[in-house]
Protein backbone atom coordinates (compact mmCIF):
# COMPACT_ATOMS: atom_id res chain seq x y z
CA UNK A 1 0.00 0.00 0.00
CA UNK A 2 1.60 3.57 -0.69
CA UNK A 3 2.30 5.74 1.84
CA UNK A 4 -0.77 8.13 0.02
CA UNK A 5 -3.03 4.99 0.70
CA UNK A 6 -2.15 4.17 4.33
CA UNK A 7 -3.03 8.07 4.90
CA UNK A 8 -6.27 7.98 3.11
CA UNK A 9 -7.27 4.91 4.59
CA UNK A 10 -6.04 6.30 8.05
CA UNK A 11 -8.37 9.07 7.31
CA UNK A 12 -11.24 7.12 7.08
CA UNK A 13 -11.52 5.42 10.77
CA UNK A 14 -14.68 7.18 12.37
CA UNK A 15 -14.34 9.60 15.00
CA UNK A 16 -15.26 7.60 18.44
CA UNK A 17 -17.67 10.31 19.10
CA UNK A 18 -19.81 8.77 15.46
CA UNK A 19 -19.10 5.37 16.79
CA UNK A 20 -21.30 5.92 20.34
CA UNK A 21 -23.71 7.36 17.71
CA UNK A 22 -24.44 4.53 15.42
CA UNK A 23 -26.63 1.84 16.09
CA UNK A 24 -24.27 -0.95 16.90
CA UNK A 25 -22.70 0.54 19.55
CA UNK A 26 -25.57 1.95 21.19
CA UNK A 27 -27.01 -1.76 21.18
CA UNK A 28 -23.81 -2.79 23.36
CA UNK A 29 -23.71 0.51 25.52
CA UNK A 30 -26.96 -1.68 26.66
CA UNK A 31 -25.27 -4.58 27.52
CA UNK A 32 -21.53 -3.56 28.72
CA UNK A 33 -20.60 -0.33 31.34
CA UNK A 34 -19.72 2.70 29.13
CA UNK A 35 -16.18 2.82 30.05
CA UNK A 36 -15.56 -0.60 29.34
CA UNK A 37 -17.36 0.01 25.26
CA UNK A 38 -14.87 2.61 25.10
CA UNK A 39 -11.90 0.66 25.83
CA UNK A 40 -13.05 -1.46 23.75
CA UNK A 41 -13.21 0.78 20.61
CA UNK A 42 -9.69 2.38 21.48
CA UNK A 43 -8.99 -0.65 21.30
CA UNK A 44 -10.10 -2.22 18.20
CA UNK A 45 -9.01 1.14 16.42
CA UNK A 46 -5.63 1.04 17.48
CA UNK A 47 -5.53 -2.00 16.51
CA UNK A 48 -6.35 -0.66 12.99
CA UNK A 49 -4.15 1.84 13.19
CA UNK A 50 -1.28 -0.30 13.44
CA UNK A 51 -2.66 -3.15 10.96
CA UNK A 52 -2.99 0.32 8.45
CA UNK A 53 0.72 1.59 9.13
CA UNK A 54 2.03 -2.48 8.70
CA UNK A 55 -0.02 -2.76 5.51
CA UNK A 56 -1.77 -5.71 7.05
CA UNK A 57 -5.23 -3.73 6.53
CA UNK A 58 -7.82 -5.21 4.19
CA UNK A 59 -7.46 -3.08 0.85
CA UNK A 60 -11.55 -2.57 0.38
CA UNK A 61 -12.22 0.50 3.01
CA UNK A 62 -15.65 -1.06 3.82
CA UNK A 63 -14.20 -2.67 6.97
CA UNK A 64 -14.11 1.03 8.47
CA UNK A 65 -18.01 1.12 8.16
CA UNK A 66 -19.76 1.71 11.53
CA UNK A 67 -21.58 -2.17 11.25
CA UNK A 68 -18.03 -3.87 10.85
CA UNK A 69 -16.22 -1.85 13.55
CA UNK A 70 -19.55 -2.37 16.36
CA UNK A 71 -19.14 -6.13 15.65
CA UNK A 72 -15.29 -5.81 16.94
CA UNK A 73 -15.98 -3.54 19.40
CA UNK A 74 -18.79 -6.44 20.77
CA UNK A 75 -16.66 -8.91 20.44
CA UNK A 76 -13.64 -7.22 22.50
CA UNK A 77 -16.01 -5.96 24.89
CA UNK A 78 -17.02 -9.60 25.66
CA UNK A 79 -13.16 -10.76 26.00
CA UNK A 80 -12.97 -7.23 28.28
CA UNK A 81 -15.57 -8.03 30.55
CA UNK A 82 -14.73 -11.54 31.30
CA UNK A 83 -13.06 -11.19 35.13
CA UNK A 84 -9.22 -11.72 34.75
CA UNK A 85 -8.73 -14.62 37.71
CA UNK A 86 -10.61 -17.49 36.67
CA UNK A 87 -10.98 -20.98 36.93
CA UNK A 88 -9.05 -23.24 35.37
CA UNK A 89 -8.73 -27.12 34.99
CA UNK A 90 -5.39 -28.50 36.31
CA UNK A 91 -4.81 -32.24 34.27
CA UNK A 92 -1.30 -31.31 34.31
CA UNK A 93 -0.61 -33.88 37.36
CA UNK A 94 1.32 -31.44 38.81
CA UNK A 95 -0.56 -31.24 42.28
CA UNK A 96 0.81 -27.93 43.74
CA UNK A 97 1.81 -25.76 40.85
CA UNK A 98 2.28 -22.35 41.25
CA UNK A 99 0.98 -21.22 38.29
CA UNK A 100 -2.24 -22.70 39.01
CA UNK A 101 -2.84 -21.18 42.15
CA UNK A 102 -1.02 -23.95 44.54
CA UNK A 103 -3.23 -25.51 46.53
CA UNK A 104 -6.98 -25.60 47.05
CA UNK A 105 -8.74 -24.98 50.22
CA UNK A 106 -11.15 -27.99 51.45
CA UNK A 107 -14.61 -27.78 51.61
CA UNK A 108 -15.10 -27.18 55.73
CA UNK A 109 -12.19 -24.41 54.75
CA UNK A 110 -15.00 -23.15 52.31
CA UNK A 111 -17.41 -23.19 54.52
CA UNK A 112 -16.16 -20.29 56.70
CA UNK A 113 -15.52 -17.30 54.21
CA UNK A 114 -19.49 -15.97 54.14
CA UNK A 115 -19.20 -14.93 57.92
CA UNK A 116 -15.96 -13.81 58.50
CA UNK A 117 -15.57 -12.16 54.73
CA UNK A 118 -18.86 -10.24 54.92
CA UNK A 119 -19.18 -9.98 58.61
CA UNK A 120 -17.16 -8.00 61.71
CA UNK A 121 -14.35 -10.34 63.42
CA UNK A 122 -12.54 -10.12 66.17
CA UNK A 123 -9.47 -9.79 63.94
CA UNK A 124 -7.51 -7.96 65.94
CA UNK A 125 -9.84 -7.83 69.58
CA UNK A 126 -9.54 -9.46 72.30
CA UNK A 127 -13.67 -10.40 73.43
CA UNK A 128 -12.42 -11.70 77.22
CA UNK A 129 -11.02 -8.45 77.68
CA UNK A 130 -12.47 -6.33 75.53
CA UNK A 131 -9.50 -4.53 74.40
CA UNK A 132 -7.22 -4.92 70.89
CA UNK A 133 -5.76 -8.29 70.41
CA UNK A 134 -3.42 -9.58 68.18
CA UNK A 135 -3.99 -10.97 64.73
CA UNK A 136 -1.58 -13.77 65.36
CA UNK A 137 -3.37 -14.89 68.26
CA UNK A 138 -6.05 -17.11 65.89
CA UNK A 139 -3.06 -19.20 64.86
CA UNK A 140 -0.92 -19.50 67.50
CA UNK A 141 -2.38 -21.93 69.81
CA UNK A 142 -3.40 -24.91 67.35
CA UNK A 143 0.15 -24.03 65.83
CA UNK A 144 2.13 -24.87 68.75
CA UNK A 145 -0.53 -27.65 69.53
CA UNK A 146 0.35 -29.59 66.72
CA UNK A 147 3.89 -28.96 66.02
CA UNK A 148 4.75 -28.62 69.91
CA UNK A 149 6.90 -25.72 68.87
CA UNK A 150 7.16 -22.78 71.73
CA UNK A 151 6.11 -20.23 69.60
CA UNK A 152 4.50 -19.25 66.66
CA UNK A 153 4.05 -16.43 63.65
CA UNK A 154 2.69 -15.96 60.32
CA UNK A 155 3.07 -13.33 57.66
CA UNK A 156 2.68 -13.18 53.86
CA UNK A 157 4.13 -15.97 52.30
CA UNK A 158 7.38 -18.55 53.24
CA UNK A 159 9.86 -15.70 51.33
CA UNK A 160 8.74 -13.20 53.77
CA UNK A 161 9.29 -15.65 56.90
CA UNK A 162 12.54 -16.02 55.45
CA UNK A 163 13.44 -12.49 55.12
CA UNK A 164 11.60 -11.07 58.29
CA UNK A 165 13.75 -14.07 60.10
CA UNK A 166 17.00 -13.19 58.77
CA UNK A 167 16.48 -9.67 58.98
CA UNK A 168 15.53 -9.51 63.09
CA UNK A 169 18.41 -12.43 63.78
CA UNK A 170 21.27 -11.57 61.94
CA UNK A 171 21.24 -8.10 59.91
CA UNK A 172 24.54 -6.52 60.18
CA UNK A 173 26.06 -9.98 61.02
CA UNK A 174 26.71 -13.02 59.47
CA UNK A 175 24.80 -16.10 58.86
CA UNK A 176 26.48 -19.51 57.92
CA UNK A 177 24.91 -21.63 54.91
CA UNK A 178 26.28 -24.66 53.28
CA UNK A 179 27.37 -24.39 49.70
CA UNK A 180 24.86 -27.17 48.36
CA UNK A 181 21.64 -25.00 50.06
CA UNK A 182 21.66 -22.05 47.76
CA UNK A 183 18.51 -22.38 46.58
CA UNK A 184 16.70 -20.57 43.99
CA UNK A 185 12.66 -20.81 44.18
CA UNK A 186 10.62 -20.39 41.19
CA UNK A 187 13.00 -17.61 39.59
CA UNK A 188 12.31 -15.02 42.26
CA UNK A 189 13.29 -16.53 45.30
CA UNK A 190 16.82 -17.04 45.84
CA UNK A 191 18.69 -17.54 49.31
CA UNK A 192 21.87 -15.52 48.22
CA UNK A 193 19.58 -12.40 47.24
CA UNK A 194 17.31 -12.42 50.80
CA UNK A 195 19.94 -12.59 52.16
CA UNK A 196 21.43 -9.36 50.62
CA UNK A 197 17.82 -7.72 51.33
CA UNK A 198 17.62 -8.80 54.60
CA UNK A 199 20.77 -6.94 55.62
CA UNK A 200 22.74 -10.36 56.72
CA UNK A 201 26.43 -11.29 55.03
CA UNK A 202 26.90 -14.58 53.68
CA UNK A 203 29.23 -16.71 54.41
CA UNK A 204 28.99 -19.78 52.66
CA UNK A 205 30.56 -23.44 53.54
CA UNK A 206 31.65 -26.64 51.78
CA UNK A 207 30.91 -27.20 48.54
CA UNK A 208 28.20 -27.90 45.70
CA UNK A 209 28.05 -31.61 47.19
CA UNK A 210 29.18 -31.67 50.52
CA UNK A 211 29.58 -29.86 53.28
CA UNK A 212 30.61 -30.86 56.48
CA UNK A 213 30.33 -30.22 60.31
CA UNK A 214 33.87 -28.57 60.54
CA UNK A 215 33.34 -26.72 57.20
CA UNK A 216 30.56 -24.64 60.00
CA UNK A 217 32.70 -25.21 63.27
CA UNK A 218 35.85 -23.23 61.13
CA UNK A 219 33.85 -19.96 60.24
CA UNK A 220 31.60 -19.20 63.57
CA UNK A 221 33.42 -16.34 64.82
CA UNK A 222 32.19 -13.11 66.96
CA UNK A 223 30.30 -11.92 64.03
CA UNK A 224 28.30 -15.34 63.46
CA UNK A 225 24.36 -14.23 64.65
CA UNK A 226 22.81 -17.91 62.46
CA UNK A 227 23.60 -21.05 61.32
CA UNK A 228 20.83 -21.71 58.50
CA UNK A 229 20.05 -24.66 56.77
CA UNK A 230 17.57 -24.75 53.37
CA UNK A 231 15.70 -27.71 52.17
CA UNK A 232 16.62 -28.32 48.60
CA UNK A 233 13.36 -28.84 48.37
CA UNK A 234 13.71 -28.54 44.07
CA UNK A 235 16.41 -30.27 42.99
CA UNK A 236 18.95 -33.18 44.16
CA UNK A 237 22.80 -33.80 43.86
CA UNK A 238 23.51 -37.51 43.41
CA UNK A 239 26.87 -39.53 44.00
CA UNK A 240 29.30 -38.49 46.29
CA UNK A 241 26.63 -36.13 48.42
CA UNK A 242 26.76 -35.14 52.56
CA UNK A 243 25.23 -32.55 53.99
CA UNK A 244 25.22 -31.94 58.25
CA UNK A 245 21.72 -33.27 59.81
CA UNK A 246 20.10 -30.40 61.45
CA UNK A 247 20.92 -32.21 65.06
CA UNK A 248 24.68 -32.14 64.60
CA UNK A 249 23.95 -28.49 63.91
CA UNK A 250 22.18 -27.60 66.95
CA UNK A 251 24.76 -29.43 68.86
CA UNK A 252 27.52 -27.33 67.58
CA UNK A 253 25.59 -24.09 67.59
CA UNK A 254 24.87 -24.47 70.99
CA UNK A 255 28.36 -24.78 71.57
CA UNK A 256 28.94 -21.06 70.17
CA UNK A 257 25.24 -19.76 71.79
CA UNK A 258 24.13 -19.33 68.03
CA UNK A 259 20.47 -20.51 67.31
CA UNK A 260 19.79 -22.45 64.00
CA UNK A 261 16.96 -21.99 61.64
CA UNK A 262 15.98 -24.15 58.98
CA UNK A 263 13.67 -22.92 56.04
CA UNK A 264 12.11 -26.27 55.06
CA UNK A 265 10.41 -24.99 52.17
CA UNK A 266 7.26 -27.22 51.64
CA UNK A 267 6.75 -27.77 55.30
CA UNK A 268 4.66 -31.04 55.95
CA UNK A 269 2.99 -32.35 59.38
CA UNK A 270 2.32 -35.74 58.18
CA UNK A 271 4.78 -38.19 57.14
CA UNK A 272 3.96 -39.32 53.75
CA UNK A 273 6.57 -42.03 53.92
CA UNK A 274 3.75 -43.67 55.99
CA UNK A 275 1.49 -43.49 53.16
CA UNK A 276 3.84 -45.31 50.58
CA UNK A 277 5.68 -41.86 49.35
CA UNK A 278 8.95 -40.27 49.52
CA UNK A 279 10.32 -39.11 52.72
CA UNK A 280 9.54 -35.51 52.95
CA UNK A 281 10.94 -33.78 56.49
CA UNK A 282 8.58 -32.97 58.45
CA UNK A 283 7.76 -29.68 60.79
CA UNK A 284 7.63 -31.53 63.60
CA UNK A 285 10.73 -33.82 62.95
CA UNK A 286 12.55 -30.19 62.36
CA UNK A 287 11.85 -28.83 65.95
CA UNK A 288 12.43 -31.71 67.79
CA UNK A 289 16.07 -31.75 66.45
CA UNK A 290 15.93 -28.81 68.63
CA UNK A 291 16.48 -26.19 65.75
CA UNK A 292 15.43 -22.95 66.65
CA UNK A 293 13.55 -21.45 63.89
CA UNK A 294 11.77 -22.45 61.31
CA UNK A 295 9.72 -21.37 58.47
CA UNK A 296 7.59 -22.98 55.39
CA UNK A 297 5.04 -22.48 53.56
CA UNK A 298 1.06 -22.58 53.65
CA UNK A 299 -0.15 -23.48 50.79
CA UNK A 300 2.77 -26.13 49.64
CA UNK A 301 2.43 -29.48 50.96
CA UNK A 302 0.26 -28.15 54.55
CA UNK A 303 -2.49 -27.74 51.57
CA UNK A 304 -3.95 -24.11 53.45
CA UNK A 305 -3.64 -20.30 51.92
CA UNK A 306 -0.56 -18.39 50.84
CA UNK A 307 1.23 -17.98 54.06
CA UNK A 308 4.32 -18.28 55.44
CA UNK A 309 4.56 -19.61 59.06
CA UNK A 310 7.24 -19.09 61.74
CA UNK A 311 7.85 -21.80 64.76
CA UNK A 312 10.72 -21.43 67.03
CA UNK A 313 11.91 -20.03 70.93
CA UNK A 314 9.56 -18.03 71.82
CA UNK A 315 12.48 -15.38 72.58
CA UNK A 316 12.92 -14.97 68.53
CA UNK A 317 9.17 -15.83 67.60
CA UNK A 318 8.61 -12.37 69.93
CA UNK A 319 11.52 -10.76 68.60
CA UNK A 320 10.33 -11.31 64.61
CA UNK A 321 6.60 -10.20 65.61
CA UNK A 322 8.64 -7.33 67.30
CA UNK A 323 10.19 -6.26 64.03
CA UNK A 324 8.47 -2.77 61.99
CA UNK A 325 8.71 -5.50 59.14
CA UNK A 326 6.20 -7.51 60.58
CA UNK A 327 3.39 -5.08 59.71
CA UNK A 328 4.36 -4.65 56.00
CA UNK A 329 4.43 -8.69 55.31
CA UNK A 330 1.13 -9.30 57.72
CA UNK A 331 -1.19 -11.74 56.96
CA UNK A 332 -5.12 -10.42 55.96
CA UNK A 333 -8.25 -11.96 57.62
CA UNK A 334 -8.94 -13.98 55.19
CA UNK A 335 -5.66 -15.67 54.85
CA UNK A 336 -6.18 -16.47 58.63
CA UNK A 337 -9.17 -17.66 58.48
CA UNK A 338 -7.95 -20.40 56.14
CA UNK A 339 -5.14 -20.94 57.57
CA UNK A 340 -6.90 -21.36 61.12
CA UNK A 341 -9.65 -23.93 59.66
CA UNK A 342 -6.77 -26.03 57.48
CA UNK A 343 -5.07 -25.92 60.58
CA UNK A 344 -8.17 -27.62 63.13
CA UNK A 345 -8.57 -30.55 60.04
CA UNK A 346 -4.57 -31.46 61.07
CA UNK A 347 -6.10 -32.57 64.99
CA UNK A 348 -7.28 -35.76 63.13
CA UNK A 349 -4.76 -36.67 60.61
CA UNK A 350 -7.12 -39.35 58.62
CA UNK A 351 -9.27 -36.48 58.50
CA UNK A 352 -6.51 -33.96 57.04
CA UNK A 353 -5.42 -36.93 54.40
CA UNK A 354 -9.25 -36.78 53.49
CA UNK A 355 -10.55 -33.80 53.33
CA UNK A 356 -7.15 -31.27 52.53
CA UNK A 357 -7.29 -31.60 48.59
CA UNK A 358 -3.59 -31.17 48.91
CA UNK A 359 -3.26 -34.17 51.00
CA UNK A 360 -6.21 -36.24 49.49
CA UNK A 361 -4.75 -35.71 45.43
CA UNK A 362 -1.49 -37.00 46.66
CA UNK A 363 -2.23 -39.96 48.26
CA UNK A 364 -5.01 -41.02 45.60
CA UNK A 365 -3.77 -44.93 44.81
CA UNK A 366 -2.86 -45.49 41.21
CA UNK A 367 -5.88 -47.70 40.61
CA UNK A 368 -8.26 -44.94 41.55
CA UNK A 369 -6.83 -42.56 39.40
CA UNK A 370 -6.90 -45.52 36.60
CA UNK A 371 -10.33 -45.90 37.48
CA UNK A 372 -10.67 -42.02 36.58
CA UNK A 373 -9.09 -41.94 33.69
CA UNK A 374 -11.50 -44.83 32.49
CA UNK A 375 -14.43 -43.04 33.40
CA UNK A 376 -13.08 -40.21 31.26
CA UNK A 377 -12.62 -42.64 28.24
CA UNK A 378 -16.04 -43.98 29.06
CA UNK A 379 -17.58 -40.19 29.27
CA UNK A 380 -15.45 -39.51 25.79
CA UNK A 381 -17.30 -42.46 24.18
CA UNK A 382 -17.12 -44.09 20.98
CA UNK A 383 -15.58 -41.46 18.45
CA UNK A 384 -13.59 -41.96 15.16
CA UNK A 385 -11.75 -38.80 14.62
CA UNK A 386 -8.36 -38.49 12.11
CA UNK A 387 -7.00 -35.24 14.34
CA UNK A 388 -5.84 -37.52 16.96
CA UNK A 389 -5.81 -41.10 18.64
CA UNK A 390 -6.67 -41.87 22.62
CA UNK A 391 -4.57 -43.86 24.59
CA UNK A 392 -4.36 -45.06 28.13
CA UNK A 393 -0.82 -44.57 29.47
CA UNK A 394 1.37 -44.98 32.58
CA UNK A 395 3.10 -42.44 33.84
CA UNK A 396 3.71 -40.04 36.94
CA UNK A 397 2.44 -37.39 39.14
CA UNK A 398 4.06 -34.43 40.46
CA UNK A 399 3.86 -32.89 43.96
CA UNK A 400 4.95 -29.42 43.01
CA UNK A 401 6.27 -27.61 40.21
CA UNK A 402 8.53 -25.07 42.39
CA UNK A 403 8.21 -26.81 45.10
CA UNK A 404 9.08 -30.85 45.05
CA UNK A 405 9.37 -32.18 41.65
CA UNK A 406 11.43 -34.66 42.62
CA UNK A 407 8.72 -36.63 44.15
CA UNK A 408 7.01 -38.10 41.66
CA UNK A 409 3.85 -40.71 42.28
CA UNK A 410 2.86 -43.55 39.89
CA UNK A 411 -0.42 -42.56 37.81
CA UNK A 412 -2.35 -42.90 34.79
CA UNK A 413 -2.62 -40.79 32.22
CA UNK A 414 -4.99 -40.36 29.06
CA UNK A 415 -2.65 -39.31 26.16
CA UNK A 416 -3.88 -37.81 22.55
CA UNK A 417 -0.97 -38.87 20.39
CA UNK A 418 -1.41 -36.71 17.38
CA UNK A 419 -2.45 -37.47 13.68
CA UNK A 420 -3.82 -34.38 11.79
CA UNK A 421 -4.05 -31.67 14.72
CA UNK A 422 0.00 -31.11 16.37
CA UNK A 423 -0.03 -31.55 19.68
CA UNK A 424 0.94 -28.22 20.72
CA UNK A 425 -2.29 -27.47 18.49
CA UNK A 426 -4.14 -29.93 20.60
CA UNK A 427 -2.59 -28.33 23.73
CA UNK A 428 -3.89 -24.70 22.91
CA UNK A 429 -7.22 -25.62 22.08
CA UNK A 430 -7.65 -27.35 25.47
CA UNK A 431 -6.54 -24.43 27.18
CA UNK A 432 -9.01 -21.82 24.89
CA UNK A 433 -11.85 -24.39 26.30
CA UNK A 434 -14.11 -22.43 28.78
CA UNK A 435 -12.97 -23.27 31.29
CA UNK A 436 -9.80 -23.65 30.04
CA UNK A 437 -7.83 -27.09 30.52
CA UNK A 438 -4.17 -27.18 30.88
CA UNK A 439 -2.34 -30.19 29.39
CA UNK A 440 1.23 -31.19 29.45
CA UNK A 441 3.34 -31.99 26.07
CA UNK A 442 5.36 -34.86 26.53
CA UNK A 443 7.53 -36.28 24.26
CA UNK A 444 5.12 -34.82 21.44
CA UNK A 445 2.12 -36.44 22.66
CA UNK A 446 -0.49 -34.28 24.85
CA UNK A 447 -0.92 -35.77 28.56
CA UNK A 448 -4.22 -35.52 30.89
CA UNK A 449 -3.33 -36.64 34.11
CA UNK A 450 -6.87 -37.35 35.54
CA UNK A 451 -5.35 -37.38 39.47
CA UNK A 452 -5.50 -33.41 39.62
CA UNK A 453 -8.44 -33.12 37.73
CA UNK A 454 -11.69 -32.94 40.29
CA UNK A 455 -14.66 -35.70 39.58
CA UNK A 456 -17.06 -33.08 38.52
CA UNK A 457 -15.03 -31.23 36.40
CA UNK A 458 -14.56 -35.30 33.99
CA UNK A 459 -17.56 -34.26 32.04
CA UNK A 460 -16.11 -30.73 30.92
CA UNK A 461 -12.81 -32.87 30.14
CA UNK A 462 -14.71 -35.20 27.97
CA UNK A 463 -16.83 -32.78 26.18
CA UNK A 464 -13.72 -30.93 25.17
CA UNK A 465 -12.05 -33.98 24.15
CA UNK A 466 -15.01 -34.90 22.03
CA UNK A 467 -15.54 -31.35 20.43
CA UNK A 468 -12.06 -31.75 19.48
CA UNK A 469 -12.16 -34.98 17.73
CA UNK A 470 -14.58 -33.74 16.07
CA UNK A 471 -13.14 -30.08 14.83
CA UNK A 472 -12.48 -30.05 11.23
CA UNK A 473 -14.07 -33.23 10.27
C1 LIG B 1 8.87 -22.53 48.18
C2 LIG B 1 10.07 -22.20 48.97
C3 LIG B 1 10.28 -20.89 49.41
C4 LIG B 1 9.33 -19.77 49.08
O1 LIG B 1 8.09 -19.97 49.68
P1 LIG B 1 6.82 -19.08 49.23
O2 LIG B 1 5.74 -19.52 50.16
O3 LIG B 1 6.57 -19.42 47.81
O4 LIG B 1 7.19 -17.67 49.42
C5 LIG B 1 11.41 -20.63 50.17
N1 LIG B 1 12.29 -21.60 50.46
C6 LIG B 1 12.13 -22.89 50.04
C7 LIG B 1 13.17 -23.92 50.39
C8 LIG B 1 11.01 -23.23 49.28
O5 LIG B 1 10.83 -24.50 48.87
Amino acid sequence: MEPEEKKEMLRRIPAVDRLLNSQGIREILGIYPRNLVLTAINQVLDKIRRDIQRGNAPSDPSFLTPENLSTKVSERAKILEQPSLRPVINATGVVVHTNLGRSLLAERVLRKFPSIAGGYSNLEYDLAKGKRGSRYSHVEGILKEITSAEAAMVVNNNAAAVLISLETLAKGREVVVSRGQLVEIGGSFRIPEVMRKSGARMVEVGTTNKTHLRDYEDVIGPDTALLLKVHTSNFQVIGFTEEVDAADLVTLAEKYGIPVMEDLGSGCFVDFSKYGLNKEPTVQEALSKGVDLVTFSGDKLLGGPQAGIILGKKRLVEAIRNNQLSRALRIDKLTLLALEETLRIYRDEQAALKEIPTLNIICQPYGTVKKKARRLIRMVGKISTENFAIDLVDGSSKVGGGALPLMVIPTCLLSLKPRRLAAHEIEAALRSNQPPIIARVEKDNVLLDPRTVMDKELKIVANAITSLAEAGA
